[in-house]
């Protein structure tokens, strides 16, 4: 709380999301000095996963994709608690943090006056054990993804000794994306003979595109070999991945890329949540509860106007996101963030082609996937400070 003799206000951020790395890019311009502000989030980077398809395919190192918090946390003077936060109650202004330590369960709780979040989404292993036994044991999930970023190279490794059967269950951006990856990278540095196979839930693989970008997607699966199911995974085993068809798929590695939770955390921190228990924010990226909790990215939902959950939504909520937490300490009016109502879309399918699309506009080639990776490095460029 708001130190009564000096006046200082405690700001905490949580995660170092798309949004959260503009906010503390925006506190190392200018940063109030009655304001102290504290970083959580696990780790010293931010994995931008945008160029974790191009990881997998081998066309970025994994140092190509982060962007590192600690030049920008030194120049933003702020503090950095490495842990997750475990707790919220937002009616004391407390957080709960597990502390990522060699001691295990090491918690500590952080008071604040304002409250920013954006931690992004999960994927809750107790919630997928339901639909999907054995696969939080099995799966190679695509979230968290730096611990996907950490685990790829033990299935390069595989890769280069014998054929793999790999299986991507989802059938989305992120699903279509490190699968057709997958298979160029595999094919390039692994021994021949080894079987790509998309799960995509029962529906079209790219289901949320327009028809026009889903029969180029279709065509590049064919093009790339890649069987389709459109069936619904129920169960991973040791070697294998269950359909509700009745069918048994052989598999050396299920790789889940199937939608996201909310974090399980929020259910008792008193904010408005939405049904699927994202935080409910206005136009301001404000909570719709609590005035001093702002929060940004796939854990939030706008009660004014939802829109998908994706990086590109995130990082376009930064800059509102860092007026509004500044506006908000100086007692100044909020402005509100008008999310554009269409955006660029980006397919890569593998290394050096893309799909691009706009609203009911679409186009393929090497140019798009150009046009991506030149986005992609300038958003890194951005925010490394170094
Ligand atoms: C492989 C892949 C490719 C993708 N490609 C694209 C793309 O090209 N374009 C696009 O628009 N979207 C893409 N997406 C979707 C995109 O990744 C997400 O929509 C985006 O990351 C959401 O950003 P965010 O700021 O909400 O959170 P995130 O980017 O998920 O960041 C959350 C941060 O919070 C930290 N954190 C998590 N939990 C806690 C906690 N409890 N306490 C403290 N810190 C925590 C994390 O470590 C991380 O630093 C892709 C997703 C994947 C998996």
């Amino acid at each position: 709380m708001a130190n009564h003799k000096t006046g200082v206000k405690k700001l905490v951020l949580l995660g170092a999301g798309h949004a959260h790395v503009h906010v503390l890019s925006s506190l190392a311009r200018q940063r109030p000095r009655d304001l102290e502000v504290t970083l959580v989030t696990p780790q010293d980077h931010q994995t931008y996963s945008g160029m974790v398809p191009g990881f997998v395919a081998g066309c970025y190192a994994g140092h190509e994709c982060r962007i590192a918090l600690t030049p920008l946390m030194r120049s933003a003077g702020v503090q950095w608690v490495a842990g997750h936060c475990a707790g919220l109650r937002a009616a004391e202004q407390m957080v709960d943090v597990s502390v990522r330590a060699e001691a295990p369960a090491d918690a500590v709780s952080l008071d604040y006056d304002l409250l920013s979040i954006d931690t992004g989404a999960v994927v809750d292993r107790l919630r997928l054990e339901q639909v999907m036994p054995g696969a939080a044991e099995h799966a190679l999930m695509l979230r968290p993804i730096d611990r996907f970023v950490h685990l790829w190279p033990q299935v390069l490794a595989l890769a280069r000794r014998r054929p793999l059967q790999v299986v991507v269950v989802g059938g989305g951006a992120a699903g279509l994306e490190v699968l057709m990856a997958a298979r160029q990278r595999l094919l390039r540095d692994g021994v021949a003979g080894s079987r790509f196979t998309l799960v995509t839930g029962g529906a079209e693989p790219g289901s949320s595109y327009p028809a026009g970008v889903r029969r180029r997607i279709s065509r590049q699966l064919k093009a790339h070999g890649i069987a389709v199911v459109q069936d619904t995974c129920i169960g991973m085993d040791a070697g294998l991945v269950r359909v509700a068809g009745g069918g048994v798929l052989p598999c050396d590695v299920p790789i889940l890329a199937i939608g996201t939770h909310a974090p399980a955390w929020l259910l008792n921190s008193g904010l408005n949540l939405s049904p699927q228990g994202h935080i409910l924010v206005n136009a301001f990226q404000q909570s719709t509860s609590h005035d001093n909790v702002f929060a940004a990215g796939d854990v939030a939902t706008r009660a004014d106007r939802p829109h998908p959950k994706s990086g590109v939504y995130a990082v376009r909520a930064g800059p509102a996101l860092a007026t509004n937490l500044m506006a908000w300490h100086a007692g100044a009016p909020l402005k509100p963030h008008h999310p554009p109502s269409r955006t660029l879309n980006l397919l890569s399918c593998g290394s050096g082609h893309a799909i691009a699309s706009w609203g009911p506009f679409h186009a393929e080639g090497a140019w798009a996937w150009r046009w991506k990776d030149r986005i992609d490095r300038a958003f890194i460029r951005r925010y490394c400070l170094n």
